[in-house]
């Protein structure tokens, strides 16, 4: 494996009584789709909150390229290369398409220059040229999906963080999401997705992260990781 992207390393969150997220240990290689599955209230959101700098850990630390991201302001780690696409999209509705992707475009990585190619390349990779002199205004949910993947990744972000870029989405939807997750990937980008469309997870992922209450009770290639016990277990249940 090429030097990993992003290392999280016996990293732990607890809130009061609850431990959310539990001796987490994994690395990330870059230019890989690694998704991270597991029931509601497993830790996903917290392990994404703990990676951007939104919550600290109880212990352990998150590097990015080989560098320690533990305890930095999130606008200092959004500024290095690391971007999170909301599930819920606020976009400014009165402004277009384009002037909102800019806009990431604009508060994104240090250094970059290019806003309007910056902007324009963005909209191409979420598959949304065609919207964007459209008020945000009249995006459908997809859509807004769709606007929210391409502002954080105008950023010039290195690492795309998605949660639940599907959730919501019909399967037409669903698989044009799919579609831009793995343009992204084509175009440098590394993503860690958190979705609950398993199908899409094993078609996509090139590598699969199982959390189960706050521990990582699996980390595979898909095909692994869906034939393992404790996961059919855990989360993709048993048949009846
Ligand atoms: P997931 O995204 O896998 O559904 P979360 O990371 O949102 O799970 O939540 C994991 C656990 O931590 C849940 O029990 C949730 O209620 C709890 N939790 C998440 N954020 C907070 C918080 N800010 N304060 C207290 N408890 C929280
Ligand atoms: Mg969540």
């Amino acid at each position: 494996m090429s030097a990993p992207i992003l290392r999280v390393e016996a990293l732990s969150k607890r809130f009061r009584g609850l431990l959310a997220i539990s001796d987490v240990s994994f690395a990330v290689e870059p230019g890989s789709i690694t998704s991270v599955i597991g029931p509601n209230g497993a830790g996903k959101s917290t392990l994404f909150n703990l990676v951007t700098g939104y919550l600290a850990p109880t212990a352990g630390t998150v590097s990015f390229k080989e560098r320690t991201i533990t305890g930095l302001a999130t606008n200092r780690i959004a500024e290095l290369g690391v971007s999170r696409a909301f599930q819920i999209a606020r976009p400014f509705r009165d402004l277009s398409v384009a002037e909102n992707v800019r806009i990431g475009a604009l508060f994104g990585k240090a250094g970059a220059r290019d806003v309007a190619a910056t902007t324009r390349e963005a909209l191409a990779l979420a598959g949304m040229t065609h919207l964007a002199d459209e008020p945000a205004s009249v995006l459908t949910v997809g859509q807004l999906r769709h606007l929210e993947v391409a502002r954080a990744i105008a950023t010039r972000a290195d690492l795309l963080l998605a949660d639940e870029p599907c959730a919501g989405l019909n399967p037409t939807e669903t698989a044009a999401m799919i579609d831009v997750l793995r343009r992204i990937r084509a175009s440098g980008v590394t993503v860690v997705l958190v979705e609950h469309d398993m199908p899409s997870v094993m078609e996509v992922s090139d590598r699969v992260l199982v959390l189960d209450a706050g521990r990582l009770i699996a980390d595979g290639a898909p095909a692994e990781v869906s034939k393992n016990p404790q996961v059919i277990a855990a989360y993709l249940g048993t048949p009846d």
